[in-house]
């Protein structure tokens, strides 16, 4: 696909007009000539993805793609009007022609990039072909995620054929019925939201594994709300239905309940009952897929330079850095210029999943390559770009910009950022994940949240995006930073990981344990009148490893110190299995014989708690204090 200037009728007009009949024929010249100029104009900020063509770029500047290119050689860079650009470069090109920018959201929410818009994006290319559906396994541990792709695998793949010694590469692909389907192999949700902070979604079909003889349980839970949150189509696959105690309808029945509604009942959701340890129903899964792809016309353009994500990477001892690359649109080829997340190197060798050297991947090829730098991380997204420095250049800004954004944190969302919305006059959503101690006040604080729909005024809506029991966990973090979601807590708290995962993410969690408390506080964030709030800082957690009783009869416990430091001042919870017990005050801190004023991670001391004799060994102390929050 070398191409010169006269490439713009096909790189330029290919979005827009769909390439369907002459309308785009005689309009479009004029346009372009009207308002070619490089003066600042009062108009309103461009916004633009983060990766896209010069052709596209001059369209959205309204100008040609000589003056891109033109613009782009000022820059010090030689480009091809179907070359593709990242955003930071594009940004300078528009603002170089008069030109505010915006980046847009999706790439860096998530959100956006969902099933809905990239099959729009795909129908709107008049060169897309279909392509196979790339396929997530979900579902609670146990439940026969590995067995069922295992199975699958081995069903599907011939035996004795040429270099037939399957590799494992974090995705596969098999024929059915001379049709293919890529499996992603790693199981349950981490790598799917993974991908989704990220803001890239591999998955067409997500299929929800439940064993037969055990039920909904709360990663499947989870694992719907994902599926739900990412619009993804989905498949149920009943499993372990050899097993006496395999009772498919209950299932049914209570994922009913939760609004997956099995096809045969009225729903939408398709249900296959299958057993991958007798490998019993497969083929009829891998149909049902095959449907729901049908249904969903599947299709990229194979002739462009290759992009998509990356589906696992490491550095090898003896290879270097090797990662196993999704294609979702373009073909990728032997010696193209890789740029996956803020690295990027020529592809020097590409394998299949059977250790196949290959000579090109088409949409939806997972294939291993050798050639980064680096070993880029799992859920980025990756680009070709026919030029190698433009390439070293845009992983050189990525890998930039990444520091800067560690260093100053977060994108995602806070309670605070509504206020700002409302008062803006935007329309706002606000989401929120609900983890309680007990199912009684979830229920509760979900009907009254949605009541608060009614009461404040148009243009701001509350959804919940998951609402379950326990403790806050690391998988709500990740669920809240893909959906960009707030999480509150009712006399729940995080856990040690899900912490530090908030606190690297940024993901706002409000803690709360009276229920009008919380919906006060969220109607004010609705209403644009959020008063200035206080805020819990943890200062450090401890855990009991032994408790004793002093002569007095008051109880003190030995600690270790698990992260932070504890501080003689600080206020403390006790948590048992998540779950507030007590909330109160040090009485006293002591090394040794001695008292001290804090103990720092990493180090045993004991403590004795005001008014509260009941620390259990086990226990998790959290230690905080309270801050006011200045408002946003
Ligand atoms: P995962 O945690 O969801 O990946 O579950 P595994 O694939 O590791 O399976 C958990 C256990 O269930 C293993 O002991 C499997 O052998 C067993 N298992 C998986 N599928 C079936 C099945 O169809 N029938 C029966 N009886 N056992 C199964």
């Amino acid at each position: 696909m070398a191409s010169t200037y006269q490439g713009r009728r096909s790189g330029g007009s290919r979005r827009s007009s769909g390439g369907k009949g002459g309308r785009g024929k005689g309009g479009r010249g004029a346009r372009t000539v009207a308002v070619r100029r490089t003066a600042p104009l009062v108009r309103e900020p461009v916004t633009l993805p983060s990766v896209l063509t010069l052709g596209e770029l001059a369209e959205k500047l309204e100008t040609t793609g000589v003056e891109v290119i033109k613009e782009l050689m000022k820059l010090g860079m030689m480009a091809t009007i179907n070359q593709q650009i990242d955003y930071a470069t594009a940004a300078r090109v528009a603002q170089a022609l008069g030109w505010e920018t915006n980046e847009e959201e999706s790439a860096l929410a998530g959100e956006g990039d969902n099933f809905e818009t990239r099959r729009i994006e795909a129908e709107a290319d008049p060169e897309a072909k279909a392509r196979p559906p790339v396929v997530t396994i979900m579902g609670h541990v146990d439940h026969g995620k590995t067995k069922l792709l295992d199975s699958i695998r081995s069903a599907n793949v011939a035996e004795g054929e040429a270099g037939g010694i399957t590799q494992h590469i974090g995705a596969y692909q098999v024929d059915t019925q001379g049709r293919k389907i890529t499996f992603l192999d790693t199981p349950g949700h981490e790598a799917f939201t993974a991908m989704r902070a990220r803001g890239a979604q591999a998955t067409d079909v997500a299929v929800l594994v439940v064993a037969a003889d055990d039920g909904v349980m709360p990663t499947t839970r989870e694992a719907v709300a994902h599926i739900k949150s990412a619009q993804v189509p989905m498949v149920v696959a009943i499993n372990k239905i050899d097993l006496p105690t395999a009772n498919p309808d209950r299932i049914k029945q209570q994922l009913s309940e939760i609004e997956v509604m099995p096809e045969e009942w009225g729903g939408d959701v398709p249900f296959v009952e299958v057993s991958a340890r007798e490998k019993l129903g497969l083929d009829d899964l891998l149909e049902v897929i095959t449907l729901v792809a049908d249904v969903n016309e599947l299709k990229a353009n194979p002739h462009k330079p290759a992009s998509g994500v990356v589906v696992e990477a490491k550095v090898d001892r003896t290879r270097g850095p090797v990662a196993t690359l999704l294609v979702q649109s373009g073909t990728l080829n032997p010696r193209d210029a890789v740029v996956a997340g803020a690295t990027w190197g020529r592809v020097k060798a590409m394998f299949d999943d059977r250790g196949r050297k290959i000579r090109r991947a088409e949409p939806s090829t997972p294939v291993e390559i050798l050639g980064l730098l680096e070993a880029p991380q799992a859920g980025d997204t990756f680009t070709v770009f026919e030029d190698e420095k433009m390439a070293r250049e845009v992983a050189e800004r990525r890998a930039a910009q990444r520091r800067a954004e560690s260093l100053t944190a977060d994108r995602s969302f806070k309670l605070t950022d509504l206020s700002h919305e409302v008062s803006e006059g935007g329309i706002a959503e606000l989401r929120v994940i609900i983890k309680a101690d007990v199912s009684g006040s979830l229920g509760a604080i979900q009907s009254s949240l949605l009541k608060l729909n009614e009461e404040v005024p148009e243009g701001v809506q509350l959804s919940i995006t998951y609402a379950g029991t326990g403790a806050i966990g690391e998988s709500d973090v990740s669920l809240a930073v893909a959906t960009r979601s707030i999480i509150i807590g009712f006399n729940v708290r995080p856990d040690v990981a899900a912490k530090r995962a908030a606190d690297a993410t940024g993901v706002d969690i409000r803690f709360y344990n009276i229920i009008y408390h919380l919906l006060d506080e969220v109607k004010a964030a609705m209403t644009g009148l959020l008063a200035p709030v206080y805020h819990d800082q943890t200062d450090g957690y401890a855990e009991v490893r032994e408790t004793f009783r002093l002569p007095g009869g008051d109880v003190a416990a030995g600690l270790y110190v698990l992260d932070g430091k504890i501080n003689r001042n600080s206020r403390v919870r006790v948590l048992r299995s998540g779950t507030v017990m007590h909330e109160g005050t040090v009485k006293s801190l002591k090394r040794f014989k001695d008292d001290v004023r804090e103990v720092a991670a990493g180090y045993e001391c004991g403590i004795g708690l005001d008014g509260y004799n009941d620390l259990q060994t086990g226990d998790q102390l959290e230690f905080f204090h309270r801050e006011e929050v200045a408002r946003a």
